[in-house]
């Protein structure tokens, strides 16, 4: 399937008529490749909307058969595989909530082993990497890695975040190198949490050469059982999806090329300098360890960090550069240059 693959559905099945009128709305498009929907949805509270069941499967098999394009349902357990391959569904996710279980992944797998349905991973609800790649490598042990594709969903956050699940983007990069053969899709829906980011999200992902994009869409979003504040109207999609820019991976052209390198060869020096200027810095900090050690006074000094940072800080308009971003890099400086004092000071 090329790229851009774009994945749209309800979030949950709800009505005969939901289903397959949203459906047939985002075949309509002509963008959307693969149908979604929940048919078993895990909640956190119990007295949410838990899904339909099986009733919804016979919705979205209906739902296939009138639009021509293949389905997509949320599997967390071997009873609903043993149902998704009962009504002919070709991709099953397996949701954030069950990606942290390696009992379930392992079950799942062991049902899906000899099928030819695709697998989509979504990211583990907590910023575990090693818990993602462990359900990928349990999968890929029965159905070869081929048939996997990673949707990356965002993760939970402590305290206030503009988003309903954080993307940290950088964690991404790490599990396209561990496992580069790998399909990457975004839900810019869970990221969000609601329809104003949505476009901002997925025009990240497209820059970031992300595969494809599954967005929820309902015919009446306002209306919908579950996920309602991020769910959007088959047309709405549709205005996305025409205004998103996937941009070329790479291109074979020489003048940009020579531009890009020479950028990029400036770009080195500076991380050249920064890190050998960073470890000068590092080097003086042991020696104030020393100079501590000798005199009895113990390492953190607020005072003294305190200026560190409003010094700092007062240039960042000058600099051009965010309160946010110096504030990011001060405190990892600070976090190693208090180690190392630690490791001088208590060096027995
Ligand atoms: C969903 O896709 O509807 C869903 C429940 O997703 P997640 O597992 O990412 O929360
Ligand atoms: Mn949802």
């Amino acid at each position: 399937m090329k790229r851009p693959i774009i994945i749209s559905g309800p979030c949950s099945a709800e009505t005969e008529e939901q289903t397959i009128v949203t459906c047939t709305k985002l075949a309509e498009t002509g963008k959307v490749n693969i149908l979604r929907a929940g048919i078993w949805k895990p909640r956190t509270s119990p007295a949410s909307f838990e899904g339909v069941g099986e009733l919804g499967l016979i919705w979205l098999a209906t739902a296939k058969r009138i639009t021509g394009l293949p389905i997509a349902i949320e599997v967390a357990n071997a009873e609903h595989v043993h149902k998704a391959l009962q009504y002919g569904v070709d991709y099953v996710w397996i949701g954030a909530r069950t990606t942290v279980n390696p009992f379930s992944v392992k079950e799942i797998a062991s049902v899906l082993k000899g099928t030819d349905v695709k697998v989509l991973i979504k990211n583990p609800v907590n910023p575990d990497l090693s818990l993602w790649a462990g359900a990928i490598e349990r999968i890929a042990h029965t159905r070869g890695i081929e048939n996997i594709w990673l949707v990356h969903r965002g993760f939970s956050a402590c305290g206030y975040s503009e988003y309903r699940n954080v993307p940290l983007w950088h964690l991404i990069f790490d599990i396209r190198r561990q496992f580069p053969e790998t399909k990457m899709i975004c839900d810019p829906s869970h990221i969000c949490g609601n329809r104003e980011n949505l476009f901002k999200i997925s025009q990240i992902a497209a820059d970031l050469n992300y595969d494809g994009l599954m967005i929820e869409s309902h015919i009446c979003p306002d209306a919908a059982w579950s996920d309602a504040r991020q769910q959007i109207t088959p047309a709405e999609l549709d205005v996305i999806l025409t205004s998103l820019k996937w941009r070329y991976e790479n291109i074979n052209n020489s003048i940009f090329s020579y531009s890009l390198s020479k950028l990029r060869s400036e770009i080195d020096q500076i991380d050249s300098d920064l890190f050998e200027l960073l470890s000068r810095r590092m080097r003086l900090a042991e020696e104030i360890g020393k100079l501590k050690r000798t005199n009895n006074v113990s390492i953190y000094q607020e005072q003294r960090w305190n200026n560190i940072i409003e010094r700092i800080v007062s240039r960042a308009k000058r600099l051009n550069i965010s309160e946010t971003f110096i504030r990011t890099i001060l405190d990892a400086i600070h976090s190693e240059s208090i180690s190392r004092q630690n490791e001088v000071m208590n060096r027995s």
